[in-house]
């Protein structure tokens, strides 16, 4: 176990965050070790739904949710689920979630994820470029359906609030569906088309590709986990299960485990929760969609891979302990049925959980305190494929080293420990 305070960062997390700012690091010519007490890539970056989801600038509840909340919660194969035992250590989070749907809070927080967003795919093209896998990312947009015709006035109100936010976003008539997605069913109404999104073909191969480019650029890998930690006047010293490891500085990037390094480290209770999500991997199902297509009714995203067709969504409260319920995993496939006109073969596909760090504002934090000591980047919720490469840059500039292109990149602001 390396102990050699010769490290000018550790990582603590080998996500798609923790990863893309390792790479990011070590091209600026820091000393990178990063610490993850699983392999690389099997926390929520493994089997998340690929979306590079550019147009998602709304918090993860909106006032119009509430007045359904009761009905969803009460359905147990619903999109939404919390399991009632864990309700009591849920609280706070959902009470500073209600608070944050004020005006005001509301607002910056569809400035902070604009801010992310816009700059994401930008970003994604630059990384991908400096490994030389751009072909990791299609752009060929993705959309999403509706089928009940009176969908259609909650479509066009969400179009017109995605076009107050500067979204790209397109109405596409059944016709024009029919056309570019044929295998979708005639039930389909109509759509919003989002240009400038994409999909990876292989979430998992991400990490795993940033990974290789990482060590070849100097970056070792260490599996441990991470228990607690110290700061001090010359550096950082993380205690695990091997002993210690010392480095000048430490990212806090744990995904939703991130809140208890985090106190360790800086005496902050920050208020992490985790929403699950499954996917079912269909293996038997290639070509079946141009592009990601979600449901609005049926509220799940269809991703077609290199692997398969993957189903994604589902929101679980249920803590970071509790074993998964696979059968929401196979609920997507039952979800899916009557979405094409024929049905999706579900023949060897591949149950998953995982979970989203989600903080109730639904904002990441990306910041540095302890007079710069301690870095973090976690808590990007649904996103945190999209916001991985503009955070890393973001990382980067915190840490003062470079400015990516410097006008572009998002105001730190929104994203500070100190908000909590
Ligand atoms: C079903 C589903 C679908 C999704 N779809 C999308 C999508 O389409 N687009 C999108 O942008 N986002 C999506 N997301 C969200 C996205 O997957 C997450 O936001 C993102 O993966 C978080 O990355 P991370 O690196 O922060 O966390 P993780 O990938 O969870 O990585 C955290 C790592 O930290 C390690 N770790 C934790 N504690 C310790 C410790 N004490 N010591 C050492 N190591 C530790 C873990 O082992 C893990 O490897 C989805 C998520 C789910 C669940």
């Amino acid at each position: 176990m390396a102990n050699n305070g010769s490290h000018d960062i550790a990582v603590v997390g080998a996500g798609i965050i923790g990863v893309a700012c390792a790479l990011r690091l070590a091209r600026q010519g820091l000393r990178v070790v990063v610490i993850d007490q699983q392999q690389p890539g099997h926390g929520a970056s493994f089997g998340n739904a690929g979306h590079l989801a550019t147009e998602q600038v709304f918090p993860i509840a909106d006032v119009s949710i509430l007045k359904r909340l009761p009905a969803m919660l009460m359905d147990p194969m619903g999109p939404l689920r919390l399991d009632w035992k864990y309700l009591p250590r849920a609280l706070p989070w959902f009470t500073r979630l209600l608070l944050n749907l004020r005006p005001v809070s509301f607002q910056n927080t569809v400035a902070g994820l604009r801010a992310l967003n816009e700059n994401s795919l930008d970003a994604w093209q630059r990384l991908l470029a400096d490994i030389q896998r751009p072909d990791l990312l299609k752009i060929d947009g993705s959309l999403l359906v509706f089928e009940r015709p009176e969908s259609r006035q909650s479509i066009q109100a969400l179009q017109a609030r995605l076009h107050q936010q500067q979204v790209p976003v397109d109405y596409w008539q059944a016709g024009a569906i029919r056309e570019t997605a044929p295998q979708l069913s005639e039930q389909i109404q109509g759509g919003l088309f989002f240009p400038r999104t994409g999909h990876f073909i292989d979430p998992y191969r991400v990490v795993c590709e940033l990974v290789e480019a990482a060590k070849a650029s100097g970056v070792s890998f260490v599996q441990q986990q991470v228990q607690g930690g110290d700061v001090q006047e010359h550096g950082v010293t993380l205690t695990t299960g091997n002993g210690g490891l010392t480095a000048s500085r430490v990212l806090i990037a744990c995904g939703a485990h991130s809140a208890k390094l985090t106190a360790a480290l800086t005496g902050k209770k920050v208020p992490l929760d985790t929403e699950r999500g499954y996917h079912l991997m269909l293996p038997q199902e290639h070509n079946r969609l141009p592009f990601p297509v979600t449901s609005l009714e049926r509220k799940f995203i269809m991703t077609p891979m290199s692997e398969g067709l993957r189903l994604a969504g589902t929101v679980e409260f249920a803590g970071l302990e509790k074993p998964p319920n696979m059968e929401r995993a196979w609920q997507l496939h039952r979800l899916s049925q009557g979405l094409f006109r024929q049905d999706l073969n579900a023949e060897a596909a591949t149950p998953w959980m995982g979970f989203r760090p989600s903080l109730p504002d639904s904002l990441p934090v990306i910041d540095q305190v302890c007079g710069g000591k301690v870095l973090l980047a976690f808590g990007h919720q649904h996103l945190g494929l999209t916001q991985a490469a503009v955070t890393a840059e973001m990382v980067v500039r915190m840490a003062g080293l470079y400015a990516f292109p410097a006008t572009a990149l998002p105001s730190g602001e929104p994203y500070r420990l100190a908000r909590f």
